[in-house]
């Protein structure tokens, strides 16, 4: 993720600090040093990131779980919302959800229970308060375990409950059927949070408009994932391109974005691929060091390429991640294709309005041709495949 500080690594994974978080910390040592001086601000300083520590160690439950069942985990991100835990791929079986599911929550109410001999179960329950001392202190972090316990167990999306919850749904259905179910269980109940906290507490407002926002989102990309489930690159990429020689001018590649409509350009020395320029890049470099500035300037050379039989679902996914806007396909060492967010929304556009009776219907009109009465017609030719194509790059 972007605007990340790495702080560490566990057992292969990343950790990262959004830094946003940083503005957070200002804002609550802030609040402290106003209510009770120095001492309130390295008090409530201290709490922020005992709470955050225990967020990292709910998703490190979750995370080394799906490490057990051979989910790969990417990297864990603290954001001022809560965690993030990047998982390469999605556990398909359903029981492999719940397992991961439930091991942060876990965590959470363990580090509670651990903690609850010394303080006893905190008298105003859900309600963190400013600590004053190291009884107060422990007090609020039991609290606010006992919380992120509880609040995960709300069955919708992006809470641990909703997980939960499509996943007992996906034992008796399909994945993106309960995806579907568990979505709108979730906005139904955002909406009522929107309506309770309107009257009681601004809160609730705001936790509505996220769950509904996150519930959105998950239902979005597993119906893109299912759309992209059986499918290579090869099948997307863009195989009719313009590329751009290094010497190019960075102008001359701005006018290629409105003459070709493409908004990245592989830049190719002969058939060497040197990188990628795009369109920001591009204005970018020409407004700070001049127009006439040769692309190879301007270009990323930091992409990964991709097989052009790579699974699609998990490039779009490594895309999204990343935040790639772009990655060149290669066979061989030779650039064949590029693949943009663009053409996957092109794809998704033409795929997800496309009837599935008319496909059915021009197969049907096509299987019982009747073989030709005189053989005067020339035999078609075979469909090439695409290996034999050549790069379809036209250097400009
Ligand atoms: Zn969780």
């Amino acid at each position: 993720m972007r605007w990340s500080l790495k702080i560490g690594r566990v057992s292969g994974i990343g950790l990262y600090l959004h830094v946003t978080l940083l503005l957070l910390f200002g804002l609550i040592a802030y609040a402290g040093f106003v209510e009770m001086g120095t001492r309130g601000a390295a008090w409530s300083l201290a709490l922020v990131a005992v709470i955050l520590t225990c967020i990292m160690l709910h998703e490190l439950g979750h995370s080394l779980i799906a490490q057990r069942l051979g989910v790969q985990v990417r990297s864990i991100t603290l954001l001022p919302i809560g965690g993030v835990a990047a998982l390469k791929s999605i556990p398909e079986k359903p029981w492999h959800e719940i397992a991961i599911t439930l091991a942060g929550p876990t965590v959470n109410l363990a580090i509670a229970v651990a903690l609850m001999p010394f303080t006893g179960l905190p008298p105003h329950l859900f309600l963190i308060s400013m600590p004053y001392d190291i009884h107060s202190f422990l007090a609020t972090v039991v609290n606010a375990n006992l919380t992120l316990f509880v609040f995960n167990f709300i069955p919708a999306f992006p809470m641990d409950g909703g997980r939960l919850f499509r996943a007992l749904l996906a034992l008796v259905m399909s994945f993106p059927r309960a995806t579907v179910i568990a979505a709108m269980v979730g906005q139904g109940l955002a909406i009522l949070f929107v309506l309770v906290g309107l009257k009681f507490s601004l809160w609730l407002v705001v936790i509505g408009v996220f769950i509904f926002i996150g519930a959105e989102g998950e239902e979005k990309i597993v119906r893109t994932r299912s759309l992209l489930r059986d499918l290579e690159v090869e099948e997307v990429m863009a195989r009719d391109f313009v590329v751009l020689a290094p010497t190019a001018t960075v102008m001359r590649g701005l006018e290629m974005v409105y003459h070709t409509g493409q908004n990245d350009f592989p830049v190719m020395d002969g058939d060497r691929l040197l990188g990628i320029a795009s369109r920001q890049d591009m204005l970018d470099t020409a407004n700070r060091l001049g127009r006439d500035v040769p692309v190879r300037e301007a270009m990323d050379t930091g992409l990964p390429s991709v097989p052009p039989d790579a699974r699609l679902s998990q490039v779009y996914e490594t895309m999204m991640v990343e935040g790639y806007q772009s990655l060149p396909v290669v066979r061989d060492g030779q650039l064949i294709g590029l693949l943009s967010h663009d053409n996957i929304s092109r794809y998704l556009l033409v795929q997800s309005n496309l009837k599935p009776s008319r496909r059915r219907r021009a197969v049907l009109a096509h299987t019982p041709a009747p073989p030709p009465a005189t053989p005067s017609v020339p035999p078609i030719e075979a469909p090439r495949s695409p290996s034999e194509l050549s790069p379809p790059a036209s250097p400009a």
